[in-house]
């Protein structure tokens, strides 16, 4: 077995025991990176120097007998996170030089922990998307077939798990941009309740969404990367001052007791008939491992996705109104003016899909129009975690589709942005609902491509469905299969 095949947990029982390096293992990623990422372009930028420079100091505590869970393990971020010296895109144009003075909270917790970091991840400019095509940096390939999209907007990062070039990494979700790229890339990916990760230096998209979560082989990694970068931080004055319990020991056993919840919206006519086997298969594998199978209903589901797209399109016009080529970022001055250098900046630093969101958000924050999209949009935002709230009456976690289909061609949806939007259509009502929600592989098609099965818990509730999930996968072996790139 190579270096690159372990997982965290199984690479630091490695490293403590001095039988590997975390030189050896950063240099094996390293490799690993050259040899496959011309094919998949999973990274931005990778840090080689800085990465072995982590990884001698990691190999000195180590030594000391001071090395914790992450300490020398070779990892990478998505490049929405800051991180000091190392440039940091967004995956943008408008930010394509951009090398920032500080590490945001992420980068900052990791390099504590002693961890690797061996660059920066592509993704959809901005995180707005589904598929990874809205880079600057071109698309990223899934490492199951490289003629589908990895999905998104956290490709590269659930890319580079699957594909072997980083242990694991760290993403965003605001609709879904964790859960659906580590569904349609067979690995786990975790998005934390709002306010359990500090967002503090990850470039804001939808404040009210955003959340970061980690994207692993498996699910004792998950909880091991959770536990790393949750907590309060005074950094993020939305980060929520609650104790981090300790997430590996929630791990073990079974489901007796454990109440899962089916919501009726979430198995409907449109379903991939391959997604719903391995959905219904998973149910089983539950119901024998002795959880209590029970019926809900999210009845505003329908309604999630066109909420979304208002509240998260007028946050990101107000978030994305900083960019404006005068303090950092590309400026395109032509000595007219600064209104002139403004505009001029914005559309030649801006992609397609982001001035879109920008038009869409700004119109529905207009005065005449506030009332009657935003402020309603707003409402039914309150219906929808009222659902949750109600279901989780009935039941411990939720168990539904990540996603309506499994990866799909590049090219198959970029001339329809409605179509690309409803690829998200079972993860946006989570983050609506401010709840946590875990996708883990749960089968395969028979052209070979994973599917993912997602588990919503309760606000809070990460132990719940990390404990659910691995009590799935522990049954089941589909997080071992390796992707043929
Ligand atoms: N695909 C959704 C969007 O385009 C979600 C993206 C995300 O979670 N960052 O907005």
């Amino acid at each position: 077995m190579s270096l690159t095949d372990l997982t965290i947990h199984e690479l630091h029982e490695r490293l403590v025991r001095r039988e590997v390096s975390s030189v050896e293992a950063t240099r094996a990623y390293l490799e690993r990176i050259a040899a496959v990422d011309e094919r998949i372009n999973a990274f931005i930028t990778v840090d080689a120097e800085g990465a072995l420079r982590q990884a001698e100091a990691a190999d000195r505590r180590l030594a000391a007998g001071k090395g914790g869970a992450l300490t020398g393990i070779p990892l990478a971020l998505k490049d929405i996170f800051v991180t000091e010296g190392v440039r940091t895109t967004c995956a943008s144009k408008i930010l394509q030089n951009f090398i920032p003075p500080y590490d945001g909270a992420a980068a900052a917790r990791l390099k504590e922990a002693g961890a690797v970091l061996l660059g920066k991840l592509n993704m959809d400019e901005f995180a707005m998307g589904s598929s990874n095509e809205n880079s600057a940096f071109g698309a990223v390939k899934n490492p199951w077939n490289l003629q589908c999209v990895p999905g998104g907007s956290s490709g590269g990062s659930a890319a580079a798990v699957a594909a072997r070039q980083a242990a694991a990494t760290l993403g965003t979700d605001t609709g879904g941009s964790i859960r659906q790229p580590a569904a349609h890339c067979g690995v786990v990916g975790l998005k934390p309740t709002y306010g359990r990760v500090s967002r503090y230096g990850v470039i804001a998209y939808a404040s009210s969404l955003d959340q970061v979560g980690p994207m692993t082989r498996d699910v004792e990694d998950c909880a091991l990367l959770l536990q790393a970068v949750a907590g309060h931080d005074p950094a993020d004055s939305t980060s929520v001052d609650t104790p981090v319990p300790d997430y590996r020991a929630a791990l073990g056993g079974d489901l007796k007791g454990v109440r899962v919840g089916l919501p009726r919206e979430y198995f409907i006519e449109g379903l991939d008939s391959d997604v719903k086997e391995a959905v219904m298969g998973a149910i089983t594998v539950c119901r024998e491992l002795g959880a209590e199978i029970v019926e809900v209903s999210l009845p505003h589901t329908e309604y999630a996705v066109a909420c979304y797209y208002l509240v998260a399109t007028a946050e990101a016009s107000s978030n994305l109104a900083r960019y404006d080529g005068v303090r950092y970022g590309l400026r395109v001055d032509e000595g007219k003016g600064l209104l002139d250098m403004y505009m001029k900046s914005r559309a030649a630093g801006f992609g397609a899909e982001v001035k879109r969101r920008i038009m869409l958000g700004t119109y529905a924050l207009s005065s005449g129009y506030y009332d009657a999209y935003y402020l309603k949009a707003q409402k039914v935002r309150t219906l929808i975690r009222r659902d949750f709230l109600e279901a989780f009456e009935k039941a411990d976690v939720l168990l539904t589709p990540v996603a309506p289909t499994t990866a799909f061609g590049l090219g198959e949806k970029t001339a329809d942005p409605l179509q690309m939007y409803l690829s998200d259509i079972f993860t946006i009502p989570v983050n609506l609902a401010g709840s946590c929600a875990l996708s883990l592989p749960c089968g395969f098609t028979p052209s070979g491509l994973p599917v993912g099965l997602q588990l919503v818990g309760r606000p809070f509730g990460e132990e719940t469905i990390l404990r659910t999930a691995h009590a799935y996968e522990q049954a089941t072996d589909w997080h071992r299969r390796v992707a043929p790139i």
